[in-house]
């Protein structure tokens, strides 16, 4: 057996094509939706992450500002700019990208960003209403493994999720998802112990350790859906948390890294900007 994979890149291209769509639908009703990012700091990676952001939004319609901050700005300066977008009527979304610098508080800043504006579904009222399973603004990461799954018609009501990562973008919020979808969930991290005896119970495996090549052959039940969040370099070359070469053979459905769930993270915060635009009002 060898797994069929799931292609986020062309899942990607079909939504932000129909996004293009309802785009143009409001600009005509005079609404153009707006996203503000927000950059602190130097770091390389997150330079690039913020240009393909606003790369994706230019590319749909959507119109977006950036707001560039030295790392030496004070945390009361930051919430400042935040207040300020907060109250700008034609910006939609506020990202702040992550990380900060040490001296700011992340979970103070996204906790100022206005819940309506809170596109990367990171505020505590919104990630409350995930679990209650309420209408909100859903993790983008998280949001975008459940579409490319959903997309694929693979069934959720009584499997087995094992999640592999607890983090609070990812981890977390991937099993809460899937637990709305009558999922039985369980989540290991690094204090879990026997781990392979517990990631093969999974009917679907879902990895978000950030170490390359961590989930091997012996972690995966013949058959299973692997989803592979993590984006590692090694040696200049992208790869995911799992090592290709040997669960391709026993998985079922696998997500490939470059190409699955990456291009779909970009998308949902697309969607949400989308979402956010059209409750104006
Ligand atoms: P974090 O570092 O925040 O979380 C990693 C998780 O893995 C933690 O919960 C940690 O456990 C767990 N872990 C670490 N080592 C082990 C181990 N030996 N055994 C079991 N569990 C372990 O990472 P993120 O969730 O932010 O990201 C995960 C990966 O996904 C990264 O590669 C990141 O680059 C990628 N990513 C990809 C995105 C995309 O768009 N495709 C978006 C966001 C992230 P503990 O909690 O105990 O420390």
């Amino acid at each position: 057996m060898s797994a069929t994979l799931l292609n986020g890149k062309k899942l990607a291209e079909k939504k932000r094509e129909e996004m293009k769509k309802e785009v143009s639908a409001l600009r005509e009703k005079g609404i153009v939706p707006g996203l503000a990012v927000i950059l602190v700091g130097e770091n390389a990676a997150s330079k690039v992450y913020v240009r393909s952001k606003q790369k994706a939004c230019e590319e749909i319609g959507i119109h977006s500002t950036l707001t560039e901050m030295p790392d030496t700005i004070s945390e009361q300066e930051l919430l400042q700019e935040i207040d300020r977008l907060n109250n700008d009527a034609s910006i939609d979304g506020i990202l702040v990208q992550l990380p900060l610098p040490d001296h700011i508080s992340e979970q103070a800043v996204i906790e100022r960003i206005s819940p309506a504006k809170d596109v990367d579904g990171f505020h505590p009222i919104n990630i409350g209403k995930m679990m209650t399973g309420e209408d909100t603004f859903l993790p983008c990461t998280p949001f975008g493994v459940v579409e490319m799954l959903k997309e694929a018609n693979i069934e959720f009501e009584g499997k087995h999720v094992v999640v592999i990562g607890r983090s609070n973008i990812v981890g977390k919020p991937v099993g809460q998802l899937l637990l709305n979808e009558n999922a039985t969930v369980t989540y290991c991290h690094s204090r879990t112990r026997n781990l392979p005896e517990i990631t093969k119970q999974g009917d679907i495996l879902i990895v978000a350790v950030g170490k390359a090549n961590f989930v091997g052959e012996e972690h995966v039940k013949p058959g299973a859906v692997v989803v592979d969040v993590g984006i590692n370099r090694v040696d200049g070359k992208l790869c995911g948390d799992v090592d290709f070469n040997q669960v391709e053979p026993v998985a079922s459905y696998l997500t490939p890294v470059p190409g699955g769930v990456g291009p779909m993270t970009i998308t949902m915060l697309l969607h949400n900007t989308i979402q956010s635009a059209k409750q104006r009002g």
